[in-house]
């Protein structure tokens, strides 16, 4: 599993080619950084390369690797300033049985509000669209 080929029809390729819908946090020609669907807590946001193909963190060319995780520091950051949490995750999954849902590279990031706990992963309903454009706009202006 950690050794499947790139999918281009995975739903991330999608969003970014523009055929599904995202709420967006931060868009380069490189990098995408946008709100989860089924967030664990307000404002988890995911991050992901534009151009590098790659399944999972051994398929990624150490140069698009550290364009994302310098993106993965740059939206944590401005998450920090723009929704105030207590602390954060950042998670990457590899393969379906470590957790991974989608096939295309991404690294999660979790804000944590202490006393609150984190819903599950990749379960739930989907957020509203509102409630997650009005936390993005949040981070965008911390940017
Ligand atoms: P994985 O399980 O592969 O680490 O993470 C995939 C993440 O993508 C999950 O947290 C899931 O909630 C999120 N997700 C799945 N489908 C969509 C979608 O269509 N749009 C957005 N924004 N997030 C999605």
């Amino acid at each position: 599993m950690l050794n499947a080929a790139y999918d281009c029809e995975n739903i991330f390729a999608k969003i970014i080619r523009g055929e599904m819908p995202a709420v967006k946090i931060y868009e380069d020609d490189k990098i995408l950084s946008f709100m989860d669907v089924f967030p664990q807590s307000d404002g988890h946001a995911l991050v992901i390369h534009k151009t590098a193909q790659a399944v999972n963190l051994l398929d990624v060319e150490q140069g698009a690797l550290s364009e994302l995780t310098t993106a993965v520091q740059n939206i944590a950051g401005a998450i920090k300033t723009g929704l105030n949490p207590d602390g954060f995750r950042v998670v990457q999954f590899n393969g379906a049985p470590a957790g991974q849902t989608v096939f295309h590279l991404h690294f999660h990031i979790i804000p944590i509000y202490e006393g609150k706990s984190l819903g599950r992963h990749g379960d739930g309903a989907p957020a509203d669209t509102d409630a997650l454009e009005a936390m993005a706009a949040k981070i965008r202006a911390a940017l």
